[in-house]
C-alpha cells in the first residue's frame, strides 16, 4: 500500500517528480544534497515538457522570467551532410495538404538549382520559417501546442522547489549513505545527518550514480553502444547582438569530433561540444571548441567538462524502487531527450499509482515496458541523425557514418528504411521527425536519377509554371514573416515586460 513516497535527488528529475506527485494525496519527501549539486545541463527541451507546466497550471509569464527562459520552435542541424548547410526540424507535424510532400521532392529532382531537400521543413510546416527568419508570432499556427522552451535548469529547479514546498513536499538537504532492504525492496534510506528515512515507494532521481536502482537494487545497466560520445565541454557567453543572436531554436552544428549545441537563453548563449576522445586528444578538442566560440561569439570561453554515459537500466522499476531521469537512462543530448524521458517516466509512474495504491508485478511491468520502449525508440531516432549524415572528412565522422553498426531492426531504423524505399512516403505522421532529418540530410522517397531520365515525359512548361507559383508563394511568405517581431522583441513584449 503506497501512502508515502521518498524521492532521492533534487535535480530537474527529482523536483519535477516531487511537484507532480505532490498533487496526489500522499506524503512526499525529497532528499537531495546541495553539497553534491546537480548536473546543471538540460536547457533545451521538447514539447513533452509542456505537459509538466500544464499539469502544474503554470503560465509562461509566471515562470519563464524567473528561469531566463526563451521559446523553442525548432531544432536546427548545421553541416551534417554539407558544410554550412542548415536544415530545420519543427515540432509542428507535416501539413497534410494533398501531394505537398511528393510534389516538393519531385520539384527538387526536376529543378535542383532552385529547390533542394534542406528546405523540406519550410515547404511542409509554417513554423520552420519562424526559425529560419528568427521571428515569433502566435498567429497562424498552434503556438501553445508546438512551442517548447530553453531555460536555466538551476533556476527552474529553484522555481520547482518553491512550488513543491507550497504543495507540502518535505525537503531534506542531506547526503544519502546507504539503504536497508526488506522483502518488498528498500525499507529505509540512511543519510549522513538526518539518519533513517522510511517510505512505501522510493523514486531514484540520483542522476548518473543511480544510487537506488543501479547500486542498491543491482539492476543491470545496458549501454547504448552505437552512441560513442561521452563527454561535453560547455560554456556560456554573452550576446554580441541579442536581437539577431537570440533565436527560437537550438542549433546543433557538427565539429570534427562530434557536435556543438547553441542554446539561446535570455541572458546569454549556452554552448557545449559533445564529443569522444576516441579520435582526438583532450587538448585538440579544447582548442577546436575555443576557436569555434572565439570566431562566432568574440570571447575566449571559460569551459567546464561533463562526462556522461548513454544507456538505460534493464528495468526502471523493481520492487518498491522506481526511477526517473539520469538514474534510469540517458540518450546523448542531440535531440534534448533528457527531460522528455523524465517527463515520460513521471507520468507513467503517476498513471500507475493513481490507479492503485496496491502495486503488483503487472503494474511495474506496465511501467517498465512503456519506459523502455520509449527510450529505445528515442535512441534509435537520435542514431538516425548520424546514420543518415554524409559528413566523412574526419576519422570520427567516417566512423559514425560508415563503421558503427546501427540496429536496422529497431523501430526508427526500420521506419527509415521503409519510408525511403518501400512505401516511399515522407508525409505520414507515423514517421514523426524522421522525415525532417532524412530530407535534411539529402534523402528523398523518389529516385532523382529516374526522374531525370524521365524528364522528356514531363510537360515541363506546366511543371515549371507550378514550381514558379510555389516559389512565388515562398517569397510572399518570407515577406509576411519579416513583418513579425524578432524572437527578442516578442519575448520582451510578452514575457520580459
Ligand atoms: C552533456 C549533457 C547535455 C544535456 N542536455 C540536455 C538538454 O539539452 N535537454 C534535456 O532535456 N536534457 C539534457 N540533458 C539531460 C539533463 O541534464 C537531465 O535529464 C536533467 O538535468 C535531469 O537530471 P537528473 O535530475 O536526473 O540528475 P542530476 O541533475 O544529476 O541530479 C541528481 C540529484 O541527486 C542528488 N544526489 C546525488 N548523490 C546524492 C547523495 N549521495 N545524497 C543525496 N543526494 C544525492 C544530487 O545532489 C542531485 O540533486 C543533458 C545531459 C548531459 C550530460
Amino acid at each position: 500500500m503506497i501512502e508515502s513516497i521518498c524521492i532521492l535527488g533534487g535535480g530537474t528529475a527529482g523536483f519535477m517528480t516531487a511537484a507532480v506527485l505532490s498533487k496526489l494525496n500522499l506524503k512526499v519527501k525529497c532528499i537531495y544534497s546541495s553539497k553534491i549539486g546537480i548536473i546543471g545541463v538540460g536547457e533545451s527541451t521538447q514539447i513533452a515538457i509542456n505537459d509538466i507546466f500544464k499539469f502544474l497550471q503554470l503560465e509562461d509569464k509566471e515562470w519563464m522570467p524567473k528561469c531566463n527562459a526563451t521559446y523553442k520552435t525548432n531544432i536546427a542541424f548545421e553541416s551534417w551532410s554539407e558544410k554550412g548547410n542548415q536544415f530545420f526540424y519543427p515540432f509542428e507535424p507535416i501539413k497534410q495538404e494533398k501531394n505537398a510532400v511528393s510534389d516538393f521532392f519531385e520539384l527538387c529532382a526536376l529543378f535542383p538549382d532552385e529547390m533542394n531537400h534542406s528546405q523540406f521543413a519550410r515547404f511542409v510546416s509554417p513554423s520552420s520559417r519562424l526559425a529560419e527568419l528568427n521571428r515569433l508570432t502566435k498567429n497562424g499556427w498552434d503556438f501553445d501546442r508546438y512551442t517548447a522552451y530553453h531555460f536555466d535548469t538551476h533556476l527552474l529547479s529553484k522555481f520547482l522547489y518553491d512550488i513543491c514546498t507550497e504543495n507540502g513536499v518535505e525537503f531534506v538537504d542531506d547526503t544519502y549513505l546507504s539503504s536497508v532492504q526488506n522483502d518488498s525492496g528498500i525499507e529505509y534510506l540512511v543519510c549522513e545527518k538526518t539518519g533513517k528515512h522510511y517510505a512505501d515507494l522510493f523514486v531514484d532521481c540520483s542522476g548518473f550514480k543511480s544510487l537506488l536502482l543501479g547500486k542498491e537494487m543491482g539492476v543491470e545497466f545496458k549501454p547504448y553502444t552505437t552512441q560513442i560520445n561521452n563527454r561535453a565541454l560547455r560554456c556560456k557567453v554573452p550576446y554580441k547582438d541579442k536581437n539577431t543572436q537570440l533565436k527560437n531554436f537550438t542549433n546543433n552544428v557538427t565539429m570534427k569530433n562530434g557536435w556543438c549545441w547553441e542554446i539561446p537563453l535570455w541572458d546569454g548563449m549556452s554552448l557545449g561540444y559533445v564529443h569522444t576522445l576516441q579520435f582526438a586528444s583532450e587538448e585538440e578538442i579544447k582548442q577546436e571548441f575555443e576557436k569555434f566560440v572565439e570566431e562566432k561569439y568574440g570571447v575566449t570561453p571559460e569551459t567546464s567538462l561533463i562526462e556522461f554515459k548513454s544507456g538505460r537500466y534493464e528495468k526502471g522499476w523493481v520492487k518498491n524502487v522506481a526511477s526517473v531521469g539520469l538514474a534510469y537512462g540517458f540518450i546523448e543530448p542531440l535531440e534534448s531527450t533528457g527531460l522528455v524521458s523524465s517527463v515520460y517516466n513521471i507520468f507513467r509512474l503517476l498513471e500507475v499509482i493513481s490507479k492503485t495504491s496496491r502495486v503488483n508485478q503487472f503494474d511495474r511491468e506496465l511501467f517498465n515496458y512503456s519506459v523502455n520502449l520509449e527510450l529505445d525508440k528515442q535512441k534509435g531516432f537520435v542514431d538516425m541523425h548520424y546514420a543518415s549524415a554524409h559528413r566523412d572528412d574526419t576519422e570520427y565522422w567516417k566512423h559514425v557514418t560508415n563503421d558503427v553498426q546501427y540496429n536496422w531492426s529497431d523501430v526508427n531504423q526500420k521506419l527509415s528504411l521503409e519510408m525511403s524505399m518501400i512505401d516511399r512516403n515522407y508525409s505520414n505522421s507515423h514517421y514523426g521527425g524522421l522525415s525532417y532529418i532524412l530530407a535534411g540530410n539529402g534523402y528523398t522517397p523518389l529516385s532523382p536519377g529516374f526522374i531525370e531520365g524521365l524528364k522528356w515525359d514531363y510537360n515541363l512548361p506546366t511543371v515549371s509554371a507550378y514550381k514558379d507559383r510555389i516559389l512565388q508563394h515562398d517569397r510572399e511568405q518570407n515577406n509576411l514573416f519579416e513583418t513579425f517581431p524578432t524572437t527578442y522583441e516578442f519575448l520582451k513584449k510578452t514575457i520580459y515586460k
